[in-house]
Order: C-alpha cells, then structure tokens, then sequence
C-alpha cells in the first residue's frame, strides 16, 4: 500500500457531512487551504439518510392533506399517491446517493478532497486510510472534527441481533412495509411513521418508552400529535417498555414484546431511539479522550481537554444540538475562531430551533415553561390557537393548533416559543429572532405581520404576554 509523504494544508476537516462542508466553504472564503476527509458520501447523514430523504418522503402527504383540506381543490384529489413516483423523487434529492455534485461543489471552492477513513494520530496530523493508500494530512492551524453520530441501538434483549432499520434503511427503501414498528417517539420517530403510514404502510405502531412523543417539547405538543397521528390509524403506544425484540428468521415478521406480555408485529422494525458520536475510531485515545464519547467543547467549539487549540469539534459530533443549521452555525464560529475571531456560540443552547416535519408541524425553540421554572425564571404563559387568526380558515377546514410564548416577566422577554399547525415552521424564525435578541415585549407589539398571515398569533400573543 502506498504511503505518500505528509502533506500540509491550514486546516484539516475530518468528516464531509453539512458541517464538515459548510466548514471548508467558509475557510475557503477566508483563504485557508483546506483538506476535507470523508469515509463515504460527501454531503453526509443529512443529504442521503436523515434531513433532506426524510422531508422528501413526507411532502406528497402533506401536499395530498393541504388539498383535502380546501374544498374546490378537495374534489380534484381522486387518487392516492404515487409511491413510486414519491419514492423517485426521493431518489432524486439524494442523487441516487452519488456525491458528484457535492465534490464538484466542494474544489469549486478550492477545497482538496481526501477520501478515506480519517483518524488523528498525533497533534495536527490525521492520517486517511483508503484503498488506494494512505495520506498523513498535517494541519498548519487546526483539525476540526465533523464526523457526525450514527443511530444508537438500546440494549434491548435481541434487538441488535435482529433484522432492524435504522435511519439510513427507512429513509432509503425501495419498497413499502405493509406493517412497520417505530421504536422511539422522537423526531425521526413520528415522521418516518407518518410519511410511510401515507406512503401505504397499513399498520404502523409508534412504541415509546415515556410519557409522551417528542418528550423534549411542551407537554401538549406530544398529546395533540399523538391524536393526529391516531387519527390516521396510526398506533401510538407510551410508556411501552420493550422487553424482547425477534424474528424467526431474517425474512419472518419481528415481534416486538412490551412489559405485560403485548406483542407488537410487523413486517420491518425502525430504530429510533437516539443517536451516538462517531467517535470511535478516530484517534481519540491518543489524545487521552475516551473513544465513542461525545467531544466536550468550549464556546468557540474547541476541545476543552486537548491543549494547543489546534482542535475544534462541530455538529452532532458535540452532542450540544444534533441538528443540521446548529452544526453549520458552529462550524461558522470554529473557523472564525481559527481565523482569530473572538465570536463564540452561546453557551447553554438555549436558544436552538427545532422542527418536525409532521402533519400537524411542531416548531420549538428556547425554553419550555418548566425548563424556564427550573432555571427559576419568573415565568408567564400566553397561549393561542393557531387557528384564531384568518389565514387558519383560508389554509383549509380543520386548521387546528397552539401558538404559545414563554415570558421572562421581570425582563419583559420571550424566553420560548412553541407552535403546532400546518405550515407553522415558517413562524419559528420570527420566534428565534425575539429570543436569541431578546427583543422587549414592548418593542415586539411594534412589529406588524402581515395579513392574512399565521404570523398574525404573534398580536394576540404579545398583547396576552404584556397583560400577564
Ligand atoms: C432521519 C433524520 C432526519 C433528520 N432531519 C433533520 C432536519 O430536518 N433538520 C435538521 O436540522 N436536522 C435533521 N437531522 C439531523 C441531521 O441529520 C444532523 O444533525 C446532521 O446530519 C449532522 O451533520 P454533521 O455534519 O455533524 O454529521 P453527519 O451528517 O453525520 O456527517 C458526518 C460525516 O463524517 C463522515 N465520517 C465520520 N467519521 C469519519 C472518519 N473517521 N473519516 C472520514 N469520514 C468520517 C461520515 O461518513 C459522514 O459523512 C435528522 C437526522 C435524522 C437521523
């Protein structure tokens, strides 16, 4: 095997996922000669297995549920969809997991592409194993690790030994389950369910060991989604602890059995039940940090246990927010960082949005009520259906959901923001602006949305925020 000599780039970027790239466009923009190391598909776990399949899947749903809700544009839907035109597009967005496009993006910045599996093996050197030999990378400034996180198995008796699916084979089928468990009620959880349940998928049982779905968000969020997605012959089970997960053999049913003897059966079993670093195999251990454990960073995304400040970590592979824009955003502070900017990421992540893409929407961000009563902020609530404003009624029949604000009322600011509708992901950002800025109630009821728009909740809102 062929082994060149060491090669020097300013930085050395070990994963190309969104925010390994996100990391090298901004360095190229700033001058750095940039390696990229990627084991696999340039554009990662979010283009070919996560963000950008699971959206796609769950579109012809929630086309087909916005028509059905107008009357006039109702009669027109006489069919149901085409799966396998559904799952083509599917195909399509993710380029038929090709990353030409994304490698043509990348040295069209001027990047350098290193492909192969990239571990550290000494300070500033990664060394990049493939098929055609080995590199050994040298970084003149910093490594910034961006490897991402992988689907976290439990340790549920037989699952792991058992056929399952885990985010990358739900995301990439060809074929539709005729029944399909979902162990986890999280974000990928209840969308996979309920993009393959309209996809044609018959039964589809959501299995969840606590109280409610998407445990992190406002307590009705989980309840006004599990009724929806009941309503749709979806099963959703809570408090449902797994005991034993197995099949007969590859090609038999699963059967999944809960505490109290159920048996949930199906045809293919996703996983869902959180993710873990991909850290393994990277080297940590000759730094001293303990493999497969997230990397703790400070708030200019460098790792806190590794002296010299030659090594960054950002994205999922932090554990601070495993969502794609948080990455990308810390990518933007670590590569300022290393450019000698003084910028850092807020430091508690109070402030991360989060949507999830279901049929009603649920978009979060900030604090939830009782993590504000934890943090002993003098709290106040002021809620709102979503479907009081004039653009609910012109959206469709059946509009239904909650605008909710999280008031710090010795500051006179919004602490968090929660909203459920349809379309109501686009009212997030106009939430995360007032709480990231901070903007004084007094100064919000200035600014007027539009009509006939969602937005307009945020009047009735404010005016219930400032009378609490
Ligand atoms: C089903 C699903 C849906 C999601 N939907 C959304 C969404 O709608 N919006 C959102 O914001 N987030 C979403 N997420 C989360 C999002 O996918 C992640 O936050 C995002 O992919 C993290 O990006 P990353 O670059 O940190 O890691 P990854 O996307 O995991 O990329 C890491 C890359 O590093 C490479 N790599 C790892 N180790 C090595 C090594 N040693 N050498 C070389 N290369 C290596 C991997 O091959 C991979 O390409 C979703 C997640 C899932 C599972």
């Amino acid at each position: 095997m062929a082994i060149s000599d060491p090669e020097e780039f300013d930085l050395v970027v070990l994963g190309g996922g969104p925010v390994g790239e996100h990391a090298v466009g901004r360095a190229r923009k700033a001058g750095l000669e940039t390696v990229l190391v990627e084991q696999e598909l340039i554009g990662g776990e979010c283009s070919y297995w996560a963000c950008m399949p699971s959206k796609t899947l769950l579109r012809p749903g929630h086309v087909l549920g916005a028509a059905r809700a107008v009357p006039g544009a109702r009669e027109a839907v006489t069919g149901s969809i085409d799966v396998a035109a559904a799952l083509a597009r599917r195909d399509w967005m993710t380029a038929d997991w090709d990353d030409s496009g994304q490698v043509e993006w990348v040295e069209g910045t001027g990047g350098h592409i290193a492909r192969g599996h990239g571990h550290i093996v000494a300070e500033r050197t990664v060394v990049v194993d493939s098929r055609e030999g080995t590199r050994t990378l040298v970084a003149r400034r910093a490594v910034l690790v961006a490897t991402g996180s992988s689907a976290f198995i439990p340790p549920v008796p037989g699952l792991a030994a058992t056929r399952h699916w885990d985010n990358r084979q739900v995301t990439a089928a060809h074929t539709v389950p005729r029944r399909l468990v979902v162990v986890g009620g999280g974000a990928v959880g209840v969308e996979m369910a309920q993009a393959w349940r309209r996809l044609g998928s018959v039964e589809v049982t959501i299995v969840e060991a606590g109280e409610r779905l998407l445990a992190n968000a406002e307590p009705f969020v989980g309840e006004q989604l599990a009724a929806a997605l009941e309503r749709e012959g979806i099963t959703v089970l809570t408090r449902a602890t797994i005991t034993r997960v197995g099949r007969a053999d590859d090609d038999a049913p699963v059967e999944v059995t809960l505490e109290g003897g159920r048996v949930v059966t199906g045809d293919e079993i996703l996983v869902a039940a959180g993710r873990r670093p991909r850290t393994v195999d990277i080297g940590l251990e000759v730094l001293g940090l303990e493999p497969g454990s997230f990397l703790d960073v400070d708030e200019q995304l460098r790792v806190r246990a590794v002296p010299g400040a030659w090594l960054y970590a950002a994205g999922d592979v932090n554990g601070i927010a495993l969502l794609t824009h948080m990455g990308k955003y810390q990518a933007r502070i670590a590569v300022d960082a290393i450019l000698g900017g003084s910028a850092t990421a807020d430091a508690d992540a109070s402030a991360v949005p989060a949507v999830v893409f279901t049929d009603p929407q649920v978009a979060w961000v900030g604090l939830t009520e009782n993590a504000a009563r934890d943090r002993g902020i003098d709290v106040g609530v002021a809620t709102v259906k979503t479907q009081s404003v004039a653009a609910a009624a012109i959206l469709g029949e059946g509009v239904e959901g909650t605008s909710q604000l999280v008031i710090d009322k010795s500051r006179g600011t919004v602490v968090g923001a929660t909203f459920t509708g349809p379309d109501i992901a686009e009212l997030l950002h106009s939430a995360t602006i007032a709480v990231v800025a901070q903007v004084p109630l007094e100064r919000l009821r200035h600014s007027v949305p539009s009509f006939p728009t969602l937005s307009e909740v945020w009047l009735e809102l404010v005016d219930t925020a400032l009378s609490i």
